[in-house]
C-alpha cells in the first residue's frame, strides 16, 4: 500500500484530549477515528491490525474445536425478560421499533446462544458443542475513555460451550484459557490469571485475563515471571510477597481485563428450558461456559504494552504490515530516478516475496516527517532508500524497537530480509 493515497494519514499532531498512548498513538497515525465518544471508525491501517488479531483468534479456537456463528445483534426483548436482564443490566441499549416492539442491543449474547444451540441439542451425543463468534457489541457505558479501551460500540469474541457434565466442563475450560494464553502470546501480550468473582452469574468460577499497563483500570497483584495474579480488593497475598505458583516477587500494578471466562452452570439453561437425554434415558439440563475477548481493546491493549514515546512498535503478528519502505527524495533528477527505480523495484520484490509493506512515496512530506511517521505508526521493519544510500550502493534497514540503522547492500536486501 503506497502511503500518498492511504486514508487516514498520519497527522503532525496528537488529540489534544487522549487520555492514554492508545488513543493518542491509534488516532494520531490514522489508524481509528472517533465518531462520537467511545465509537470508532477503523482505518485501513487499523483495520488491518484489527483484523490479525481476529485471525489469530479464529486459529487458536478453531484449533480447540470450537464453531465460528454470527448471531444478530438485535436481540429478542422476550428472551431478555426470560433471564430477568432487561431491566437489571444498566448498559443495555434498548431500540424501540415503529411496529411498536422493543429489542435489546447486543451486550453479550447469552440470550440468543442458549435458545438456538437447545434447539440442536436432544441427546448426550449432540454434546459437548462450541460456538463462538466475532462481532460488534454494544454497551451504553456512563463513561467512554481510554481511547479503544473503553467504548459503547466494540468488537467481541464470544464463545459458549455446552457440556453433559461439570468433568467435560472442567475439562473445556482448561482448553480454552490455555488457547487464551496462546492467543495473548501471539499477540505480544504475556497475560495474567486473576481467579475473579462471576459478576452477574450466579457462577462455580471464573476468570480474567489481564494486561499490564499503567492505562488499565483494575489494581492487581501479579507475579513478572508466570500468569499469577489477584485482585488487589479480595487478595490473600500483597506486592512484596512469593508468588505462590513460582516464588518470584509480586509486584502492585494496574491491568486492563483482555479476557473473561465463567462457569455458568445451569443459569441460562435452565430458564431456556435446554434439556438432553443422558446415557441411562433420563432427561437433563446441560451446562454452559462462557469465554469473552475484547477484540477491539485488545489491539488498544497490545498499543498500551509496546509504543514508546515516539509511536507504535508492532508485535510481528499484530503489525499492519511488516516493512515501512521509506523514499527521500533527491533534488538531483539522476538521483531521484535512481531512487525511485530502487524503491519501487523493492516494493515489488518484497511484496512478490510475500512481505507486507507500506510505501511511503509522499512527494511533500520532509525527511523529518516521513520518519517520525515511520516511528509513530511502528511496523517492525523500515528501509530507507536515499541518496545518501545510494552513494553506498544500499538502503538503510532499521528494526523499529533498534536505535541505529545499518546499511544493507541493494544485492543483498533480499536474502537479508528472508
Ligand atoms: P469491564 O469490567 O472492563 O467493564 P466486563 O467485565 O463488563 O468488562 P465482559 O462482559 O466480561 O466485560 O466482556 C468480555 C470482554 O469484552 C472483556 O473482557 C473486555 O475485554 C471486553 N469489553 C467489555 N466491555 C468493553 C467496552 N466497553 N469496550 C471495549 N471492550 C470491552
Ligand atoms: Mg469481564
Amino acid at each position: 500500500m503506497k502511503l500518498s493515497g492511504l486514508l487516514g494519514k498520519p497527522s503532525k499532531t496528537a488529540p489534544h484530549d487522549a487520555d492514554t498512548a492508545n488513543a493518542k498513538f491509534l488516532l494520531q497515525g490514522g489508524f481509528v477515528r472517533q465518531e462520537m465518544a467511545g465509537i470508532y471508525s477503523w482505518l485501513p491501517l487499523g483495520l488491518r491490525a484489527l483484523n490479525n488479531v481476529q485471525k489469530i483468534v479464529r486459529e487458536e479456537l478453531d484449533a480447540v474445536g470450537a464453531q465460528e456463528v454470527l448471531m444478530p445483534a438485535l436481540e429478542s426483548k422476550e428472551n431478555w425478560e426470560t433471564t430477568g436482564r432487561w431491566d437489571t443490566v444498566d448498559v443495555l441499549f434498548k431500540v424501540p421499533s415503529q411496529t411498536g416492539r422493543e429489542y435489546a442491543l447486543g451486550p453479550t449474547h447469552e440470550e440468543v446462544v442458549t435458545p438456538l444451540v437447545g434447539s440442536f441439542v436432544n441427546s448426550y451425543k449432540d454434546l459437548p458443542v462450541a460456538v463462538y463468534q466475532i462481532q460488534t457489541k454494544f454497551r451504553d457505558e456512563l463513561r467512554a475513555k481510554s481511547g479503544v479501551l473503553r467504548g459503547r460500540e466494540f468488537g467481541m469474541k464470544d464463545l459458549y460451550s455446552f457440556h453433559a457434565t461439570q468433568e467435560d466442563l472442567e475439562r473445556y475450560y482448561e482448553i480454552v484459557k490455555q488457547a487464551y494464553l496462546r492467543i495473548f502470546k501471539r499477540c505480544g501480550i504475556d497475560a495474567k490469571i486473576v481467579e475473579a468473582s462471576g459478576g452477574s452469574f450466579t457462577k462455580k468460577f471464573s476468570h480474567e485475563f489481564h494486561a499490564i499497563t499503567q492505562a488499565g483500570e483494575d489494581d492487581i497483584i501479579a507475579c513478572m515471571a508466570c500468569t499469577f495474579a489477584q485482585n488487589t480488593e479480595i487478595a490473600t497475598v500483597k506486592a512484596g510477597d512469593s508468588c505462590p505458583a513460582c516464588g518470584a516477587e509480586l509486584k502492585s500494578v494496574k491491568g486492563v481485563e483482555i479476557g473473561n471466562i465463567f462457569d455458568l452452570g445451569t443459569k441460562f439453561t435452565q430458564v431456556f428450558k435446554l434439556a438432553f437425554t443422558d446415557e441411562k434415558g433420563e432427561r437433563q439440563t446441560p451446562l454452559m461456559a462462557c469465554f469473552g475477548i475484547g477484540t477491539t481493546r485488545l489491539v488498544g491493549a497490545v498499543v498500551e504494552t509496546h509504543h514508546d514515546e515516539r509511536g507504535i512498535i508492532w508485535p510481528k503478528e499484530i503489525a499492519p504490515f511488516d516493512i515501512h519502505l521509506v523514499t527521500l527524495h533527491s533534488k538531483d533528477q539522476t538521483v531521484q530516478d535512481r531512487i525511485v527505480e530502487v524503491s519501487s523495484g523493492l516494493y515489488r520484490d518484497l511484496q512478490a516475496q510475500g512481505h507486507k509493506v507500506v510505501w511511503d512515496d509522499r512527494a511533500d512530506a520532509s525527511v523529518g516527517e516521513k520518519l517520525a511517521d515511520a516511528d509513530l505508526l511502528g511496523m517492525p521493519l523500515r528501509i530507507l532508500v536515499s541518496a545518501k544510500s545510494l552513494e553506498r550502493n544500499g538502503v538503510e534497514v532499521k528494526a523499529r524497537h533498534e536505535v541505529e540503522a545499518h546499511i544493507v547492500g541493494l544485492d543483498g536486501v533480499m536474502e537479508e530480509l528472508g
